[in-house]
């Protein structure tokens, strides 16, 4: 892109209308008008502006985008999570049923030993 295109900065001036151009680094700086000779306030150039406040019609589209994997995003995760919930449950059942045959093996090897000393 040429220098000149990204340097130079078109305005109006606020008070008679004329038709100003300034060096890109003069935005935001209050200048004399060259016409009516009133202070006029050099405005930031509209891509600067855009990239200052992250608004631009490209990142409003790209925000409702994010917006929307995140709301993806959060029905699957909300999904997992029931899944999850339920496997641990599931999980704590089987602990509890493991630790149960557990103690019936400990009392079955228990009365087998006993009824095996008596013989
Ligand atoms: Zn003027």
């Amino acid at each position: 892109m040429p220098s000149a295109v990204v340097s130079d900065l078109f305005f109006q001036c606020e008070h008679c209308g004329t038709s100003l151009v300034v060096d890109r680094v003069a935005a935001g700086m209050a200048l004399a008008c060259q016409s009516c000779g009133a202070d006029v306030t050099v405005p930031q150039a509209k891509e600067d502006l855009a990239i200052a406040s992250g608004v631009s019609p490209s990142s409003t589209e790209r925000k409702s985008e994010l917006q929307r994997h995140l709301k993806e995003n959060e029905s699957q995760r909300t999904e997992i999570t029931g899944y999850i919930n339920q496997l641990t449950i599931q999980l704590h059942r089987w602990q509890l049923r493991l630790q149960t045959l557990t103690e019936r093996r400990t009392e079955l090897s228990a009365e087998l030993a006993s009824l095996s000393g008596e013989t």
